[in-house]
């Protein structure tokens, strides 16, 4: 799978990402992720990128022409049209469901604004998709861009070994995970449950399931709704008179 990201702090998302899991995936060829700076490619002879808002107001604003230009020579070098998703607070908020469909996507492209943004113009001609991280305001796209490639990368095949297998987490089945615990089984006078040390899977399941059920009532009620619409009690039988 391949990330292109489109930023102005190229070595940021770069350092960020060539460690851990993402740098592992990298280096084995599983995923490609290659940082663009869209400063290489302004025509101003003082190398700006931005300009003042037409209209007034604070702050300055990215310009069309080194984003569109930086996106036509990356869709040149591919041969191909990538997926193009700009970082922006104003896009729909981001979860485990998008992290899913864009795993299945072969190349997409991470647009990072900075200062007031980037002109309206430019998104209106490349972009496919408007994505935020949360209802807060950070001064760049880049760390938004990092977190998206992360979760996408770890539901890639491949990219995570058996030791960090995404399959039953939290989100998976709208359920948060039950807690975790691991050696030693005494810590502080605080003891594992009795129930993880006892080898019986049976048991061990039972109260995985009803810790993450009580979890997620506690701190997700959105999600224990949902939980409960598509895994509705079952009713007791009434015993015959
Ligand atoms: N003036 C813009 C507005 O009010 O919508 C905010 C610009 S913000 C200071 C600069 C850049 O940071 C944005 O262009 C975007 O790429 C990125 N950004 C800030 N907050 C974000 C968030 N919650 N999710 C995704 N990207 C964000």
């Amino acid at each position: 799978m391949n990330f292109y990201i489109l930023t102005l702090f190229p070595e940021m998302v770069m350092n960020g990402l060539s460690t851990s899991i993402t740098g592992r995936a990298i280096e084995s060829g599983k995923l490609h992720i290659e940082a663009i700076n869209i400063r290489d490619y302004t025509q101003d002879k003082h190398n700006h990128v931005d300009d003042y808002p037409y209209g007034g107001g604070a702050g300055m604003v990215m310009q069309a022409q080194p984003v569109y230009d930086a996106y036509t020579a990356l869709v040149e070098k591919l041969g191909r049209k990538p997926w193009v998703i700009y970082m922006t607070p104003q896009g729909r908020t981001f979860n485990q469901g998008i992290a899913q469909a864009l795993s299945e996507k072969e190349d997409i492209v991470l647009l990072c604004g900075h200062y007031e943004g980037i002109d309206e113009r430019v998104l209106e001609m490349i972009v496919d998709d408007y994505m935020s991280i949360g209802d807060f305001v950070l001064t760049g796209g880049e760390l938004p861009a990092m977190a998206i490639v992360d979760a996408v990368s770890r539901l890639v095949p491949g990219v995570l070994n058996k030791e960090d297998s995404a399959e039953i987490e939290t989100f998976y089945n709208n359920l948060l995970e039950y807690p975790q615990y691991t050696r030693p089984p005494e810590f502080m006078g605080k003891k594992v449950p009795d129930v993880l040390l006892s080898g019986n899977h049976k048991l061990i399941n039972e109260w995985r399931l009803e810790q993450s059920i009580t979890r997620t009532k506690e701190h997700r009620p959105d999600m224990y709704e949902k939980y409960m619409l598509e895994n509705p009690p079952k009713e007791k039988k009434k015993r015959r008179k």
